[in-house]
This record gives structure tokens, C-alpha cells and sequence, in this order.
């Protein structure tokens, strides 16, 4: 079967073939059907992930996908489910790590990889949704959807009327908005560096789109809203800068969420940082996939999704192939792409 491989870091991967092996305990053999690309690969390429020492590997994770077979112990689905594939934990097994062969030789991967037309995955990084959902809704639920809402629920415990910004509006920044604007949070504050996020940002009923490389973050909401501050910012860019920029503007109970990683060894500076006492005590926090829980949000989510409160229209930006995976993910590392969509 077709797969894209990580031979070696830093560079594009190989489009090639590689063989299934036989399913071992709590292993699923899912036939993937989309998937979507998250700045986490970006990390993985870059052999940020503590990853090197595991090339050649299979990347993604999140996707959707239909189960072709199980293996002894599997229970929770069943062949012709449709699932979605997700990294976070949820019910079931959580198998060894499948393996592949790649090249003649045995490839371990991860227990969730969705960048190939099959994909061997544990028990555990999977949930069965009904058959009627879109497949695209289905993938984003694997990771950056699920990501967002979380994070609005979980990690930021967004308050109805509370302010957000949302710092880098790739496929999680245009999640995040979509989150906000459901949990009817004031003004919702969308900055980027490319001028195109500002459609994606208002079509996804946020109230103002700050490019930052032109405009000062804090003069602009002075001038708009009369506002010195922001009650919850999420930063998905991993910036430096913008992350210093961005975190004078907390309001006295303001919650600084961190998605985006910074590159290793990087530091960022607090200045001035007496104000993070001003107030009832400002809190900075790193998030891990917004605490999302597979087997309890899911469901919740795809109830909102047909009652059509829950929507991806104008998130999704881009749609290609599984041959076309290095232009994709070249677009999300210049920050031009709401999510890609890979049709596999
Ligand atoms: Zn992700």
C-alpha cells in the first residue's frame, strides 16, 4: 500500500510503499479515508518530537477512516465502522506498537499514523461515529477540532462574554475561533502574519483580525474596543515574539493557554512581569490536545455537528492528495493554510 514515509529528518517524505504485518492484541486495521495535517508533524519532520531515534516512521494523527479487520481483544468496533482516528486516549486497549515493513525491513510506528491508504492503530485511538457524518468533520475530530474545544472548555474555562484572542490562525487558530464564537465568547480577537487569515477569521464570526507584522496588537484593540485587555489568549504560533507581545495584554483573571511549541532552547521574556500580580493572579499554561477525551466528547460533538451547530465550512482551506503531502505540508509551514484536508 501507499504510504508517505519520515526517512530522514528535515526533509520532504518519501511517497512510497509498504506492507502490512499481522494484527497483534488490541490492534485495528482501519482503511483510511481522509486525513488532516497538524503542526505537530511539522515538529516530527523537524525532529522536535524526540523522534529521531525512530526514522523511518509513519506520521499523522487525526483522520477518518472505515475498520477492515480486528485483532484478538478488540471489541469496540467492528468491521465496516466508521471512525474517527485520534492520538488522545480513549476506551479500549492500548495495544504494542504496530509494525510495518518498509524497505525489506520492519518499520515501528506510532500507535495512531493516518498518512497511508491503511493503518494499523491500537484500540484505544479510535471511536466509532455514525456513517452519515462527512468525512472531513469526522478527521477534524481527531485532533484539531477536538483540540479547540477543548482548550475553550477545558484548559481556558471560557466564561460567557469573556474575551479571546487567538494568536496564529492556521488549522487550530480557525478551530479556536470556531470554538469561541460557540461558546459566545467578546470579542473574539483573531492575529496572524498573513493578511488571508482575516476572511477565515471573520467567516468564522470573529470580531477582529489583527495582522501583527503591520499593527500593534494592543493599539489596535484600544482604538477598535477601547480595551487594554484580553481575558483568554491561546497562541498557536509558538513565537517568540508574539508570545511576548501578547502576554502584557492578560486582563487581572486572564488565562494564557500555549499550543504551539517553541523551538528547543528557546527562551521567552517576561517583561515588566509585576503585572502577572495585578489583578486575582493570571495564569500561563502549556495545554496537551486541550484534555479532550475520545470516548466522552466525541459523542457530544457529533450530536452538535447534526444539529448543525458544530460546522467546518470555512476551516477547511485546502484539499489534495496523499502524492501532493509535501506541497501540503509546505503550505502549513509558511502559514498560508486554514486545515488540509488529505484525501488518501
Ligand atoms: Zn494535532
Amino acid at each position: 500500500m501507499k504510504a508517505a514515509i519520515l526517512e530522514k529528518i528535515n526533509s520532504p517524505l518519501t511517497v512510497g510503499d509498504v506492507a502490512l504485518t499481522e494484527l497483534s492484541f488490541g490492534q485495528v486495521l482501519v482503511k483510511v479515508l481522509v486525513s488532516g495535517i497538524c503542526g505537530a508533524q511539522l515538529q516530527e519532520i523537524a525532529g522536535n518530537k524526540n523522534n529521531a531515534k525512530y526514522i523511518p516512521h509513519l506520521l499523522g494523527h487525526e483522520g477518518c477512516g472505515l475498520v477492515e479487520d480486528v485483532g484478538v481483544g478488540v471489541t469496540k468496533v467492528k468491521k465496516g465502522d466508521k471512525v474517527v482516528m485520534h492520538w488522545r486516549k480513549g476506551d479500549g486497549i492500548e495495544s504494542d506498537f504496530p509494525t510495518y515493513i518498509f524497505k525489506g525491513k520492519t518499520m515501528r510506528s506510532g500507535k495512531i499514523t493516518t498518512f497511508s491508504e491503511y493503518s494499523i492503530v491500537s484500540e484505544n485511538r479510535i471511536t466509532s461515529v455514525p456513517q452519515d457524518i462527512s468525512n472531513e468533520f469526522c478527521a477534524l475530530l481527531g485532533c484539531g477540532m477536538s483540540t479547540a474545544l477543548g482548550v475553550v472548555e477545558n484548559e481556558a474555562d471560557l466564561k460567557i462574554g469573556e474575551s479571546v484572542m487567538v494568536v496564529g490562525l492556521g488549522g487550530l487558530g480557525a478551530n479556536l475561533i470556531n470554538a469561541a464564537s460557540i461558546r459566545r465568547a467578546y470579542p473574539i480577537i483573531g492575529v496572524d502574519i498573513h493578511d488571508n487569515k482575516k476572511e477565515i477569521c471573520e467567516s468564522l464570526k470573529g470580531h477582529l483580525f489583527i495582522n501583527c507584522k503591520k499593527e500593534s496588537i494592543k493599539d489596535v484593540l484600544n482604538e477598535k474596543f477601547g480595551v487594554k485587555n484580553v481575558d483568554i489568549i491561546i497562541d498557536t504560533s509558538g513565537n517568540k515574539k508574539s508570545i511576548e507581545e501578547t502576554i502584557p495584554l492578560l486582563s487581572g483573571s486572564g488565562r494564557y493557554i500555549l499550543i504551539g511549541q517553541l523551538a528547543p532552547g528557546e527562551s521567552v521574556e517576561l517583561s515588566n512581569a509585576e503585572h502577572l500580580f495585578n489583578g486575582e493572579g493570571k495564569v500561563i499554561k502549556a495545554t496537551q490536545g486541550g484534555k479532550f477525551s475520545p470516548s466522552v466528547d466525541i459523542p457530544r460533538y457529533v450530536k452538535l455537528y447534526k444539529a448543525g451547530i458544530l460546522k467546518i465550512d470555512n476551516i477547511i482551506t485546502h484539499r489534495m492528495k496523499l502524492d501532493q503531502i509535501n506541497d501540503a505540508i509546505d503550505l502549513v509551514r509558511k502559514g498560508q493554510a486554514g486545515r488540509i484536508i488529505i484525501n488518501i
